[in-house]
């Protein structure tokens, strides 16, 4: 049953493919910390679901972003 949805796309998908920022606490840089805030300005929460290739993308752009701060 695809009764998930990718906040980003809005594609349907299955519960157990769900990705949320949390995975970003596995990533040595940037700090898990620095994720939640920069998210948080983005209007996204540590709860919301998101498809794996938003969330790449998602991945790419935080990287790029915390790269051009330090
Ligand atoms: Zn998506």
């Amino acid at each position: 049953m695809k009764n998930a949805q990718c906040k980003k796309c809005l594609n349907k998908f299955n519960h157990k493919d769900i990705y949320t920022i949390q995975q970003f606490q596995y990533r040595k840089e940037p700090t898990y910390q620095w994720s939640v805030n920069y998210f948080e300005e983005l209007g996204i929460s540590e709860w919301d679901s998101f498809c794996e290739t938003c969330m790449s993308y998602y991945s790419k752009e935080s990287e790029k972003e915390w790269k051009s701060k330090i």
